[in-house]
């Protein structure tokens, strides 16, 4: 039982904003900014490390160009974060990798 898998599967309702073979993304439920997507494998992965251990490519690339197009299809392709919790410590909350895309505000240099 995973959220982001029922999610995939449209057990669970969400505002998909870009959707390929690989990949969908759809907006957050809590935003951070004016935008904040999640581009979610469609395949179950647990986390980043996972992903590199056990896709052989694929989804990995699918999720760079996934980030692209959804950060132009939001109009923010000039500048925007990507975030990617890994593990409970660094706040992980949903295991199942996942990516934020996050934009139309500045951001401050610092990173965190
Ligand atoms: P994490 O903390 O794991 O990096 O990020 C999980 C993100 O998923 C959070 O930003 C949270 O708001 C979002 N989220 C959790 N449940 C749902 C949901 O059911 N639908 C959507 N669209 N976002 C969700
Ligand atoms: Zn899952």
């Amino acid at each position: 039982m995973c959220i982001f898998c029922d999610i995939v599967e449209g057990k669970i309702p969400s505002t998909k904003v870009y959707e390929d073979e690989y990949v969908i993304a759809i907006r957050d439920l809590n935003p951070q900014a004016p935008v904040h997507d999640l581009v979610i494998p469609k395949k179950h992965f647990d986390n980043i490390v996972d992903l590199a251990a056990a896709d052989d490519g694929t989804y990995s690339a699918a999720v760079i160009d996934a980030i692209a197009e959804v950060a132009k299809a939001e109009g923010i392709d000039e500048g925007f974060r990507v975030i990617n919790n890994c593990g409970a410590d660094a706040g992980q909350s949903v295991m199942h990798v996942h990516f934020h895309v996050i934009g139309g505000r500045k951001f401050e240099e610092k990173i965190i």
